[in-house]
């Protein structure tokens, strides 16, 4: 029960204090990872600032760690997937993908450039726009994908020449703490810390004074909090928060085929996705058919406990996010929605709900205004594309959103319309490692992947020599 421990200067490291994390397929808890401290927090991130200085000094040697780390994750990758799946719920062949893609994200990080411009170079001066680390970087993580979104975090941090302070979320520590076992042979001792605990190890986290930079993945509520707490010190924030993205359908789809895409754009993850789809805007003539394709295609989808060989959908994480999706549900029912198809939960263990789609729903509707983060999608008929921009750019969430249509440039036109980070025409979640992903408006601040990533673990410096 107890064989995790944290990474504290390349060590490992127990606590006194434990805290229980729950299989969502079972609900039973299952390990009993380490509640850090105060003093091992500071013990963690005093590591991180005394392996600064050696750390971002050798670019090549940077460069090198993130394939060796690659290497490292994919050589454990067949340990790490089953207990993926068992703190997260997901099926162990999605939880393989999400192993191998950090593998692969810090393979691609590796490849990226830290830019150094020269504006003027001539007999009287030369001019350098250079990119300097920022020192110890505090990152916390949310429990949907706990490995992959800490390496978005690791890996350009890493590269950029920061040391990293880790907290995965409490619901989801255990790939994170194994993540940083691995990387104790392959990262020189103080350049990674991983530590466990509570939020309000997080709240110790950002205020602490030693971290230049919090980068944090989680709610909009959470997201809010952390802004606060990083400001006395003037720290720098990256802030990926939540959604409540719009698919825009237009008259002219495929309605067999869109569907099926729109689908799981909406419940990859049992729509545990901040990017998932979770309203989607129908033409009138169309709403009929549409509604019923989706809801066919939801009443074949196996769900169940994701080590099971065919299960499609996993549990929800966690009790409250059960609760929740519950509610909204509930909610939208009480107010004359129909649920056309799930609509409840599936069994007596475990936090398994039903693929649910839920018609003859309109915007005031908490299914449709809030982010449900969850298997449950509300289908809404609108008159005229410009009625359904409106109303998808009608909230204070900005992430993504799509626009579905025969014509991909109609749709592109359609697309650029909404106030969201990434806009995509004819697919969803097209998330990829060299593609900038953020959100507009409460869905964040700044952007995670690509050379637009790994800037923002960075400032500028001019270098600016005069030579005569
Ligand atoms: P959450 O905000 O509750 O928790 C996220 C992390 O913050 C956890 O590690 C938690 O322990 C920590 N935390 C909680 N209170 C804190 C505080 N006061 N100070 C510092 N840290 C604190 O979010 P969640 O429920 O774990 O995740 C779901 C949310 O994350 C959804 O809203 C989802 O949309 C969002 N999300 C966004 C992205 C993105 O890239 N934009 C990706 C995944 C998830």
């Amino acid at each position: 029960m107890s064989d995790y421990t944290m990474t504290i200067d390349g060590k490992a490291e127990a606590a006194k204090g434990t805290f229980g994390v729950i299989n969502p397929a079972t609900e039973d808890v299952f390990a009993r990872p380490p509640e850090c401290t105060r003093e091992q927090l500071d013990a963690a991130m005093e590591s991180a600032q005394s392996a600064y200085k050696a750390w971002s000094k050798d670019e090549a040697k940077r460069r090198q760690t993130l394939l060796d780390i690659a290497a490292a994750i994919q050589a454990r990758g067949q340990e790490i997937a089953p207990l993926l799946t068992q703190e997260q719920g997901k099926p162990v062949d999605k939880a393989m993908q999400e192993v191998f893609g950090a593998a692969i994200w810090f393979q691609y990080t590796s490849s990226l450039q830290i830019p150094i411009e020269t504006i003027q170079d001539d007999a009287t001066r030369r001019i350098e726009i250079r990119r300097r680390p920022l020192g110890v970087v505090a990152a916390i993580t949310p429990w949907n994908f706990p490995l992959m979104l800490a390496v978005w975090k690791i890996a350009p941090a890493l590269l950029a020449g920061n040391t990293v302070v880790i907290k995965p979320s409490p619901y989801t520590p255990l790939t994170t703490l194994k993540l940083g076992e691995i990387l104790r042979s392959v990262v020189p001792p103080g350049v990674v810390n991983v530590v466990s605990g509570g939020n309000e190890l997080g709240g110790w986290m950002t205020s602490h004074p030693i971290p230049r930079k919090i980068s944090f993945t989680g709610s909009v509520a959470t997201g809010k909090k952390v802004n606060v707490s990083a400001a006395p010190d003037l720290k720098r924030v990256t802030l990926e928060l939540g959604g409540n993205d719009a698919a825009i359908l237009l008259a002219d789809i495929d309605v067999k085929a869109t569907a099926q895409k729109v689908f799981w754009g909406a419940f990859e993850n049992s729509g545990q996705i901040c990017s998932a789809i979770k309203r989607v805007y129908v033409p009138e003539k169309l709403y009929g058919s549409v509604v019923e394709e989706l809801a066919a295609i939801a009443k074949t989808v196996k769900v169940g406990n994701g080590l099971e060989a065919g299960v499609q959908l996993g549990p929800l994480n966690n009790k409250m996010q059960f609760d929740r999706v519950t509610e909204l549900v509930d909610d939208a029912r009480k107010h004359g929605a129909r649920v056309v198809t799930g609509g409840k939960r599936i069994g007596p263990k475990g936090y398994f709900y039903e693929p649910t789609i839920v018609a003859d729903i309109s915007d005031g509707t908490r299914l449709v205004d809030e982010e449900q983060f969850g298997p449950a999608l509300p289908v809404i008929p609108y008159r005229t594309v410009e009625d359904a921009v409106e109303r998808a750019n009608a909230t204070h969430y900005g992430l993504s959103g799509s626009v579905w249509s025969a014509d991909p440039e109609k749709a592109a036109e359609v697309a650029r319309q909404l106030e969201c980070g990434s806009a995509w025409v004819n697919q969803h979640l097209a998330i990829a490692p060299n593609l900038p992903f953020g959100g507009a408006k409460w869905s964040g601040i700044g952007v995670e992947n690509g050379p637009w990533g790994l800037l923002g673990f960075t400032e500028i410096q001019v270098v600016n020599v005069a030579k005569a």
